[in-house]
């Protein structure tokens, strides 16, 4: 059962179109050369599509440009999403993507996309040694000019605790490439890796976009992803921090800046000056909470596809 399911991810069905008649040379040109003009004016390298190294000229259809291609095409996705409940608590999704396209109600095109907690990104995770007295992953080994030993190092964030050589609760840490043990945590990133996939797919066969695009084998998007984060083991009492309430000044102080941000966003007219604002911005949008960056986010997504929009009209 896994290594067929798995086997989908890699090989995607491909030119397998339930479109009703069959598409004349002139059409298909005509189709190729309208992706080919949106990925020249609408389609921001490394953001909707992106290259393989050593694999050749052929581009890489990330997520972004294949929403991109529905929405010029006017395609729909609907998602079937099927669970296999695998040994140890492993998980695998697999999910076909179906494209209508909205104006005819036809069905162009499906797609299929697998993943699953036991792919080595999930399966897996990095160990790193944890402080015992604050729980963050900042332990480095103390240089020796100053006595050696185990340092909880504050400008990786940690408390500044210090351990002796041989230090039992330090040095019998497990740490390199260990079975990752909250997989539950990467249920959700799975599945949507998965309905990823089945997208790329869909909209590959869909658009006949397969001559000009390949899908992400490799997927390089997940690498943005921080799926494993650096202090997976939590400190002991983690949660009695997070009910510690933000000093109102500081709270509105940070609605100014996720305000700010958003009005920069709003002035931005070209897909230019959006990914400029991106790339000037991100490192210190990246500090701020979950909810505010989702709320950058959506602002984000939304003008993008508002100027795409535009540009398709055109
Ligand atoms: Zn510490």
């Amino acid at each position: 059962m896994k290594s067929t399911t798995q086997e989908k991810a890699v090989i995607p069905r491909r030119k397998r179109t339930a479109r009703s008649g069959e598409w004349g040379v002139e059409q298909v040109i005509g189709q190729i050369q309208m992706i080919q003009s949106l990925m020249k004016d609408a389609m921001v390298e490394d953001e909707h599509y992106g290259t393989i190294p050593g694999c050749g000229t052929k581009k890489v259809l990330l997520k972004p440009g294949a929403e991109k291609l529905g929405l010029m095409f006017r395609l729909a996705p609907k998602y079937t999403i099927d669970r296999y409940e695998l040994q140890d608590g492993h998980r695998e999704y697999e999910v076909t993507c179906t494209l209508t396209h909205i104006p005819t109600g036809q069905i162009w095109g499906e797609g299929v996309g697998t993943c699953s907690t036991m792919e080595s990104k999930f399966r897996y995770r990095k160990a790193e040694r944890v402080c015992p007295e604050c729980g963050v992953a900042a332990i480095i080994k103390g240089k020796a000019e100053y006595g050696g030993g185990w340092l909880c190092y504050k400008k990786k964030g940690g408390c500044g605790a210090k351990w002796n050589d041989g230090a039992e609760e330090i040095e019998g840490q497990e740490v390199g490439k260990i079975e990752n043990e909250n997989l539950a945590d990467q249920y959700n990133t799975v599945k949507k890796i998965a309905k990823k996939r089945a997208l790329v797919d869909a909209t590959l066969t869909a658009t006949a976009a397969s001559d000009i695009f390949t899908q992400d084998i490799a997927d390089p998007e997940i690498e943005n992803v921080t799926i494993i984060s650096e202090t997976t083991i939590k400190p002991v009492e983690p949660k009695k921090e997070k009910k510690i309430e933000e000093p109102k000044a500081e709270k509105k102080k940070t609605n100014a800046v996720v305000e700010g941000y958003l009005k920069m966003i709003s002035e931005c007219d070209t897909l230019n000056t959006l990914s400029k604002f991106k790339e000037e911005n991100k490192a210190e949008i990246k500090k701020l909470s979950k909810a505010d960056k989702d709320k950058i986010g959506r602002a984000y997504n939304k003008k993008d596809l508002e100027i795409s929009n535009k540009l398709v009209k055109q």
